[in-house]
């Protein structure tokens, strides 16, 4: 379809007044289920009233703008919220993004026969009350039970915070009811330097990785330092560095798994004290299932080695599992399509974190992502991405909406 250019300045412009909420110096803090993320929420829903959407605030704080009557829609979007210090694009760009495309579209007077629905998602970084993908959750049915009891560090609920945003403090009315959505597409930075080592700035999601995390326990025997002979310990800790080495290894053996120890703690945790236990978390990915269960069976035989040489013992408790959500291939063929439509010849890529669009991946609705080139890693003040870039993104997803939303 000719006649399709979203506009870069817009998209930056927009990309700046979201940074603004929550932002200091070039960093953003925009918890989930905050004021700063209602501004956010409040900003958008603005720019889609303008384009002449219905938007409404559903009972799990995501908000919604539609464009069209009735029958299932397309839903477009991404999250509004941020880590702790994070950056200004992670989800952000993705909505002003999905906004940009229907700016676009309406540009071109291009009329679709289907409802579109943009989406700005609450509190996928689940950093406040530890639920990832809160919001998108609730909107497909997917909460873990008790989740509106879920309190953050000051003691404040799910229900209260809710309920302090007007709402009435019961996430799951935000279900959507089946069949009123009838496709899924998120447009998201890549975070990560595949794009940008290859010189593309975009690229179009095949699957999104499935994730295990765990916590690891070994105890063995807490004992002096200085008295107790090499040959005679149970060391906890030198026993959790041999598993740790191991999950390196058992992941780089396996294409495209990665397992990261990101916590440790031994107690009693003093330097003339032997460790009598030890903590560890363990965060494994990988693009098949069957990788993830193998680099956990490799882990476990290091478990059970390091045991038997040191007399300890140890245990894995399995905190969350996700599989792998793929991507819908009727979509991916249909973004690819749009992506050279814009020029751009998008690879597929693996999706190594986890985005919202897992939910309605899991929940039988056709979805589909879109990668916009970033630079500076993610989740850090570094983060960043061009405008032109996100652009690009725009009037290639307005492409797709005109494809799939054209009667
Ligand atoms: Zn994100």
């Amino acid at each position: 379809m000719a006649g399709l250019n979203a506009s870069p300045d817009r998209v930056a412009r927009r990309a700046a007044q979201l940074a603004r909420i929550g932002g200091r110096g070039s960093s953003v803090t925009r918890l989930g289920l905050t004021r700063e993320e209602r501004r956010a929420h409040d900003l958008v829903a603005s720019w889609l009233e303008r384009r002449g959407a219905r938007v409404r605030h559903d009972e799990a704080g995501n908000v919604f703008g539609r464009f069209g009557g009735a029958g299932p829609a397309i839903l477009v979007g991404s999250h509004l919220d941020s880590v702790p210090e994070g950056g200004r694009y992670d989800g952000a760009l993705g909505v002003v993004v999905a906004v940009e495309a229907m700016e676009t579209l309406a540009a071109a007077r291009v009329t679709l026969g289907r409802p579109v629905e943009i989406v700005g998602w609450a509190d996928e970084e689940g950093v406040r009350f530890g639920i990832g993908l809160y919001g998108s959750c609730a909107a497909f049915g997917r909460l873990p039970a008790g989740a509106a009891d879920r309190a953050d560090a000051h003691g404040v609920t799910i229900r209260q915070a809710l309920r302090a945003l007007g709402l009435r403090g019961d996430p799951r009315r935000a279900r959507i009811a089946r069949g009123a959505i009838s496709a899924y597409i998120e447009p998201h930075i890549e975070q990560g330097p595949r794009l940008d080592e290859r010189g593309v700035p975009l690229a179009v999601v095949s699957s999104i990785v499935g994730i295990l995390h765990a916590r690891v326990t070994v105890r063995g025997r807490q004992d002096h330092a200085g008295t107790t002979p090499m040959g005679q310990r149970a060391d906890t800790l030198a026993g959790a560095a041999e598993m740790i080495a191991a999950l390196e290894e058992a992941a780089a053996r396996r294409h495209g798994a990665v397992g990261t120890v990101g916590e440790i703690a031994v107690r009693p945790g003093a330097k003339n004290v032997i460790p009598g236990e030890c903590t560890f978390s363990l965060d494994i990915r990988a693009p098949r299932d069957r990788d993830v269960e193998a680099v956990v069976r490799d882990l476990r035989s290091a478990m059970r080695a390091a045991e038997k040489e040191r007399g300890l013992r140890s245990t894995i408790d399995v905190l969350n599992r996700v599989p792998v959500a793929p991507m819908d291939r009727g979509l991916r063929a249909a973004l690819r399509r749009a992506c050279a439509a814009v020029g751009v010849d998008a690879p597929e890529l693996v999706s190594g974190a986890g985005h919202d669009a897992e939910n309605p991946a899991h929940s039988g609705v056709p979805t589909g992502m879109i990668f916009i080139r970033s630079r500076g890693g993610s989740h850090s003040p570094r983060e960043s991405a061009d405008p032109r870039d996100a652009a690009l993104a725009a009037t290639a997803l307005a492409h797709a909406l005109a494809e799939l939303a054209a009667s």
